[in-house]
């Protein structure tokens, strides 16, 4: 999977790819990861990025030339319709599973243009053919929170990133259910139990017992999944 950031703070995501298992998936060549600099393509002697929005009112809006500048610089290393242009915003579709499974699969090249203060120039987003998505119905100071996350939601799902892709299968949503619960030592903590069948070395009676907790899980907790659960 590759992907670029566009940013106004570079070195707030940066140190996100130099830990764990996003760290791993880059030394391991399944995940490239490029971070461009959005001041880089400011206007002027003062690198301008931003300016006040038309029709007065508060906070800052990104102008549309050091972005559609950045992109032009990032088409140059790419071949054209080689890359997807995603951008993170309130107004998006709900970031959900199966796009994280859709992203895994991509082979062109995912750019995140991260927004800030009030937004990008709507004039952006016409202009690129880009995607919006939002990460949920609140509000964040800039893209960049919502463009880790679906990387990472997407890169944990490339064969071989994990070490065990079963337990992908039985995790939350790939299955269109909630995960099972999970437990391990000791095997009695302030009390409480662990179930019986997790300790009986009984592998079909284990399966069971772990497919029954997903499903009452889901169903207590986010019965608007079983409809369409496998
Ligand atoms: N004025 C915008 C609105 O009311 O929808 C909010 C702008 S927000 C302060 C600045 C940037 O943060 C956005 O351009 C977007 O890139 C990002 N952002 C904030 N909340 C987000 C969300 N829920 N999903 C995705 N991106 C978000």
């Amino acid at each position: 999977m590759k992907c670029v950031l566009l940013t106004l703070f570079p070195e707030m995501v940066r140190p996100h790819f130099d830990h764990s298992i996003l760290k791993r998936a880059r030394e391991k060549g399944l995940l490239d990861v490029e971070i461009v600099s959005l001041r880089d393509f400011g206007m002027g002697k003062h690198h301008v990025t931003d300016d006040v929005p038309y029709g007065g009112g508060p906070g800052m809006v990104l102008k549309p030339e050091p972005i559609f500048a950045a992109l032009e610089a990032i088409r140059k290393t790419h071949p054209a319709g080689d890359f997807r242009v995603l951008v993170p915003s309130p107004s998006g579709v709900v970031f959900h599973h199966a796009m994280a499974f859709d992203f895994s699969k991509e082979e062109k090249v995912l750019v995140f243009i991260c927004g800030r203060y009030e937004g990008i120039d709507a004039r952006v987003l016409e202009g690129i053919a880009g995607e919006e998505i939002s990460v949920g119905d609140y509000v964040l100071t800039g893209g960049e929170l919502p463009a880790l996350l679906m990387i990472d939601a997407a890169m944990r799902l490339i064969p071989g990133v994990l070490g065990a892709t079963a337990s992908l299968e039985e995790e939350s949503f790939s299955q269109g259910m909630l995960d099972y619960p999970h437990y391990t030592r000791p095997e009695v903590f302030q009390g409480m139990k662990v179930p019986e069948v997790l300790l009986s070395g009984n592998h079909a009676a284990i399966e069971k017992w772990r497919r029954e907790a997903a499903f009452l899980n889901t169903q207590n907790k986010r019965p608007d999944l079983l409809t369409s659960a496998k």
